[in-house]
């Protein structure tokens, strides 16, 4: 039976069910039969952040662990990462896929107006879950699929976000030791089947910190990056033993790169504005400044031509590049300085010699990128990625549905050994700021196929049962709910 459209409306229905785009929820982690992904060999996937280590440092000194890594799997020789290139945002960037204007997390110290709230690394301010509730790490993701997930000191893992923790977690404790929170995790994958992550992240904080302390420039920090290499061998070794190396999916990344600074590359601040008319919210070197009530203009007009070496923004003109703007945290006037240079209000105040924070473009800000496992594919290297691209890419590993995000699954594909049998959307959805796409999109489907399904049976019912076409008054109410079954 062909109808006007050149299909019956079964086939039409079908087709149209197979075209239409699986509507976008979290509660979609495979848990086998058709995945092709038994409960037994669900995909596993660890995530490991070094934080601050450069893209360039594994070319610096020996790194045979890293180069172990890329030639039994693939790296990136560019991640463009998020702006600002600092900690927090950035890590939290790799687990929603959201550039900071979206997923909130802005800056590594914040203040948000309509809380009243500051957020800092430095306090217990951290833990409260509302600043990370403007987006869903995927580990709260895979959790609400079904999943579980393990983190150890992960920036926001500690924190309880949607009303979850991770199934496994390591309360923040930079004293517990590389090894200690590597043999956590191994311990989390190895549990009995119902017990056993499906995904982790584990973070460790070097070679931020001496990156910070000694410069990027300073020879010492050789031996920083050759001790890096040796603990992600630490890593690998523990895998083979525990049997889970060919399993578990292994991405090595960082949040940011490092630049060195100069003792006479400082801007002092008090020499163009009183601080008595703004706060000072956010350090170098992207300086958040908020001015007193009634003071924007002046504040911006006495910092807008002061020094070569900062660039300053009101928000409403924040590059629209830098996706940093469109968020109540991020402050009125944004100073940033050039590479290499640093904002204060004068030279009393600690100085570092390596910083990050800067430009997302700038190379020495960009970080990382190497991974092996069944996912990925051999010995392939890639130039160019975008970290918001990752999110979607471990959501195709995992199996599991994206949220709305900043990233492109088919940006990053081709570092995927195959496509893996899943019901994942091959395309995940994106954002620009807040989207109710998926919300549409999915009554739009259930519309669109209930029309098909109302068409379907009327035609039916009208060329199989003649005698009802006498009834057409009826049709619409009465004889769909008498007669489906015929
Ligand atoms: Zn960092």
């Amino acid at each position: 039976m062909l109808g006007r459209g050149g299909c019956s409306p079964l086939v039409c229905l079908g087709a149209l069910l197979l075209l239409l785009p699986p509507p976008v929820s979290p509660h979609s982690l495979n848990q086998g039969g058709s995945s092709g992904h038994g409960a037994k060999d669900r995909p596993k996937l660890l995530l490991l952040s070094f934080d601050g280590f450069r893209w360039d440092y594994i070319h610096r000194v020996p790194t045979p662990n890293f180069h172990s890594i890329m030639d039994e799997g693939v790296m990136v020789e560019q991640v463009e990462n998020t702006y600002i290139t600092k900690t927090f945002p950035n890590h939290y960037s790799l687990v929603t896929g959201l550039y900071a204007e979206t997923h909130g997390i802005v800056a590594n110290e914040m203040y948000d107006p309509a809380l009243n709230r500051s957020f800092s690394m430095e306090t217990d301010s951290i833990y409260e879950s509302r600043w990370w509730e403007e987006a869903v790490p995927l580990w709260v993701t895979i959790q609400k699929a079904g999943g579980r997930s393990g983190a150890a000191m992960w920036p926001g893992s500690d924190v309880k976000i949607h009303g979850l923790y991770p199934s496994q977690f390591l309360p923040y404790n930079a004293s517990v030791s590389f090894e200690t929170r590597v043999e956590r995790i191994i311990g989390w994958f190895s549990a009995p089947k119902e017990e056993a992550v499906d995904f982790a992240v584990l973070y460790w904080e070097e070679p931020d910190e001496s990156g910070h302390l000694l410069g990027p420039q300073s020879s010492l920090m050789d031996a920083v990056i050759v001790d890096i290499d040796e603990k992600l061998g630490f890593l690998t070794n523990e895998l083979k033993k525990a049997g889970l190396y060919e399993k578990v999916n292994l991405i090595v990344t960082s949040d940011h790169g490092m630049t060195q600074l100069f003792t006479d590359n400082i801007i002092e601040l008090d020499e163009y504005v009183s601080r008595d008319l703004y706060t000072w919210v956010d350090k170098s070197p992207v300086v958040a400044i908020l001015p007193n009530e009634g003071k924007l203009d002046e504040v911006y007009n006495k910092l807008a031509d002061a020094n070569p070496n900062m660039e300053v923004h009101k928000k409403e003109e924040i590059p629209e590049q830098f996706h940093y703007q469109h968020n109540i945290r991020i402050m009125p006037i944004i100073l940033e300085a050039k590479e290499g240079w640093t904002i204060m209000q004068n030279r009393t105040g600690p100085f570092m010699l390596g910083n990050h924070g800067y430009d997302n473009t700038l190379r020495s800000m960009q970080p990382v990128f190497a991974a092996r496992g069944p996912a990925f594919r051999q010995n392939y290297v890639k130039t160019f990625m975008r970290s918001v691209d990752l999110y979607p890419l471990m959501c195709q590993i995992l199996s599991v549905r994206p949220l709305p995000n900043n990233g492109s699954l088919s940006n990053v594909q081709d570092l995927l050994s195959a496509e893996p049998a899943t019901s994942a959307p091959s395309v995940p959805p994106r954002v620009s700021g807040y989207s109710y796409a998926p919300v549409v999109g999915s009554f739009l489907s259930v519309v669109m196929v209930l029309g098909f399904f109302v068409v379907y049976v009327r035609e039916v019912t009208l060329k199989q049962l003649p005698s009802l076409k006498h009834r057409r008054r009826e049709m619409s109410q009465p004889l769909l709910q008498e007669d489906l079954h015929l």
